[in-house]
């Protein structure tokens, strides 16, 4: 039985989560954490700290802020605890600083997105991107998101990056109008990024690829946040058979 406490567990995610993790016949909830109270059939902590005084559990998920969640999965790392961390807004260079403070045996996991169609959807950008001069991403979320762009907006304009090798040579920010300045969206590592806020959305994206006379799109929709179980309890089911930084759902999909 993995022994799984689940940090921000008042939220939309953290609901999801602890419901999923209620259902597994594999895992047993042991509390959630959150400052927020709410009612669930475990213990609530109002912090990590609490929680880790207070009890004994082998996984943490952590659903909850860009300017909390470091701070939440130092002191579990710390402790022992295998992090699997769905919360986004995190560079590289905060994700490396947080897995230094891991114990040996213990694996920090992090993925900008838990659906399988997502992680398809980038390892299809991955692998179009060095047949297309121009590549730009669109990503669209419900209104409360707090970051932007999308983690997975900024995971999708990397693989780009690095798939290609090459800058786009379409027109950028020098051509925007004053009255509309930011109208070619943000350039992450050479490719431009949109981000929308709406309601009517929960997750989707698309990458844009053009070339002479075509174009390619590849779209996915996440409608509810259902879709996201999967991934996240398989992360659960495999953090404890690793160890250190893994970045990105793919990594435990066969
Ligand atoms: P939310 O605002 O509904 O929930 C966040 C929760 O964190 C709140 O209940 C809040 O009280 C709690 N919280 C704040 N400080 C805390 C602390 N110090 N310790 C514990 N809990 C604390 O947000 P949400 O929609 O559930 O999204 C949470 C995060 O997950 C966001 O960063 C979002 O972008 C990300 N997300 C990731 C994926 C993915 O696939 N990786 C999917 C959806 C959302």
């Amino acid at each position: 039985m993995i022994r799984v406490a689940v940090s921000g567990s008042a939220g939309r995610m953290g609901q999801a989560v602890t419901a999923a993790i209620q259902a597994a016949e594999d895992m047993a909830l042991v509390c959630g954490i959150d400052p927020r109270p709410h009612d669930l059939a475990v213990p609530v902590h109002g912090s990590v700290a609490e929680a880790l005084a207070t009890e004994s559990f082998d996984v943490m998920v952590d659903f909850t802020q860009p300017d909390v969640v470091l701070g939440n999965i130092s002191l579990a790392l710390a402790a022992g605890v295998d992090c699997v961390v769905g919360t986004t807004g995190l560079t590289a260079e905060a994700l490396k600083g947080a897995s230094q403070a891991a114990l040996p045996s213990t694996c920090l996991f992090y993925a900008p997105n838990f659906t399988t169609g997502a992680v398809l959807m980038m390892e299809f950008a991955k692998a179009a991107a060095p047949y297309f001069p121009e590549a730009e991403v669109i990503e669209y979320h419900h209104a409360n998101k707090r970051d932007a762009p999308s983690g997975t907006a900024l995971r999708t304009a990397h693989l780009i990056s690095a798939s290609r090798g090459f800058s786009s040579a379409a027109p950028g920010a020098e051509t925007e109008l004053e009255s509309g300045k930011g109208a070619r969206g943000a350039l992450v590592e050479g490719v431009p990024v949109h981000a929308v806020r709406s309601m009517g959305f929960v997750a989707s994206q698309e990458v844009v690829f053009g070339s002479l006379g075509q174009a390619l799109t590849i779209r996915h929709d996440s409608w509810d946040r259902a879709s996201y179980m999967p991934g996240v309890l398989l992360g659960i089911r495999s953090v404890g058979s690793r160890s250190g930084l893994i970045v990105g759902l793919e990594n435990f999909m066969d």
